[in-house]
């Protein structure tokens, strides 16, 4: 299905921060996965964000959403770079238990 078709269908109608009916929420398109479509939303009211993940199966649709804080291209930057390794988990601790730290950021 492609994203037009998507925007089209009032899956996303209502905020679930501020319960806002949403006439027309802001819909933008992220990513094509095997298991779905990445959609990014925005209420118009609160301006709360969400990653909407949209499954397509026989008769059936699905939604899994999170709230954010980012920005949609900032998911885009962090949907590249995969997932976190072990190795990536000890760096930052390490960074972490320096006293320059919070000057390094
Ligand atoms: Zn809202």
């Amino acid at each position: 299905m492609r994203f037009d078709h998507l925007k089209s269908i009032k899956l996303i109608s209502e905020c679930p921060v501020c319960h806002e009916k949403q006439a027309d929420p802001k819909i933008q398109f992220l990513d094509e996965h095997p298991v779905g479509h990445l959609l990014y939303v925005q209420c118009q009211n609160c301006a709360s964000r969400l990653v909407v993940l949209v499954s397509f199966a026989a008769e059936a649709v699905s939604l899994l959403g999170v709230l954010t804080d980012l920005a949609g291209e900032e998911i885009g930057k962090f949907s590249e770079r995969g997932p976190i390794s072990a190795d990536d988990a000890l760096e930052l601790h390490d960074a972490l238990r320096r006293k320059d730290f919070v000057k390094n950021i």
